[in-house]
């Protein structure tokens, strides 16, 4: 493993790459057109590059690296959903060493639906939070992903057969988003840019266990993206059984740091509940949920579990799942069944690919 001085592009926003090929004699306008052929365009063949001198790309080739992951799997479910598998270097190196599983990798996923396209993303390798249901918390954390390696999720994934634009980005993969909030804010800086990849905003979602301090931080973020509060249990008793970081904080200080988001921000918050098979799809959860949810008039979606191979929770019955939405419903709640089947046959539940090549040993 080698040494990598090249600079990475994906993590320069446009007044840094600005400033970067100022300093090697580029002219200014180089930037913007660089960075429209990498977002706009989706290249980084700098032979297809032919607006910028050939002294120029040559020098590229030399200084700049577009990518720093490398794919590891690159899984198609038969509904269309894709997952990637990305393994990243350690700081220093260049790319990681094929075949062996080193808890440097992510996974990101596309759901494609007729009117979205949607990147889900990680925003750290592994997970510090360990909740008890999910595979991404199994191995702990190895580290937190930088701005460019959020984003070079999303560019990676837009690339893929029949995506095109990416349409919605989903804090929802691998990791705490607010565990690693500089980068994320920066990454979605990127993803937002007109000079970027012109995501909207309102359709980048970050999806928090919750930790009220940084809700509280987030409310001053310029961009108005759309936040999200996995909250999968109605009290604390029942939470702290499932998120170990539910130690940390109740879930009225969480309802407290919402509250302050609504009235700050005037966005609605979206409550997500992961429903376990006998642990908290009962009638009188869903009673208990309803009451938190209209404290802080959200919405409220709901998430079938998919089973994780050793973790000892079970997918809800159907009809229980109506039930529960019912009662939702019922107390005035808005509430959606998210469509959580889909790409079961890649093992869609989140961290399940990275916990395979770790128990496989690569
Ligand atoms: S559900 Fe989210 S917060 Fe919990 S362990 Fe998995 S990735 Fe981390």
């Amino acid at each position: 493993m080698t040494q990598d001085a090249r600079t990475a592009f994906l993590e320069l926003d446009l007044p840094g790459l600005e400033a970067w090929c100022g300093a090697r004699g580029m002219p200014r306008f180089a930037a913007r057109q660089l960075a429209e052929w990498v977002y706009a365009k989706g290249t980084i063949d700098l032979g297809t590059m032919t607006n910028l001198s050939k002294a120029h790309r040559d020098l590229l080739a030399h200084e700049m690296r577009f990518l720093q992951g490398d794919e590891l799997r690159d899984l198609e479910a038969t509904d269309g959903t894709r997952k990637l598998l990305l393994g990243w270097p350690a700081p220093g190196v260049t790319l990681p060493v094929l075949g062996v599983a080193t808890g440097r990798e992510t996974e990101c996923v596309m759901i494609p639906s007729e009117e979205r396209r949607t990147a889900c993303v990680s925003s750290q390798m592994g997970c510090p939070v360990g909740c008890r249901f999910c595979a991404s918390g199994l191995e702990g954390v190895e580290g937190n992903l930088t701005a460019g390696r959020i984003v070079e999720q999303v560019w990676r994934l837009a690339r893929k057969p029949g995506v095109g634009r990416v349409t919605n980005v989903v804090f929802m993969g691998m990791g705490e988003p607010l565990a690693n909030a500089s980068a994320v804010m920066d990454a979605i800086r990127t993803l937002n840019a007109p000079w970027g990849l012109g995501i909207s905003a309102r359709k980048i979602t970050i999806s928090t266990v919750g930790l009220p301090t940084a809700i509280r931080k987030l409310c001053d973020f310029e961009l108005p993206v759309t936040l999200a509060l996995s909250l999968h249990a109605p009290n604390d008793e029942l939470r702290r059984r499932i998120i170990p970081w539910a130690e940390y904080s109740t879930v009225p200080e969480l309802l407290d740091a919402c509250q302050e988001w609504f009235r700050k921000t005037g966005r609605e918050i979206t409550l997500e509940y992961i429903l376990l098979g006998g642990f908290n799809d009962r009638r009188e959860h869903a009673e208990e949920l309803s009451r938190v949810a209209r404290t802080i008039r959200a919405n409220v979606n709901l998430i079938r579990y998919n089973e994780v191979d050793g973790l000892p929770f079970a997918r809800p019955g159907d009809d229980d799942v109506l039930v529960f939405q019912r009662v939702l419903r019922e107390a005035g709640v808005n509430t959606h069944i998210r469509a959580s089947r889909r790409g079961r046959d890649i093992k869609a539940a989140c961290g399940q690919l990275r916990h395979e090549a770790l128990r496989a040993g690569g």
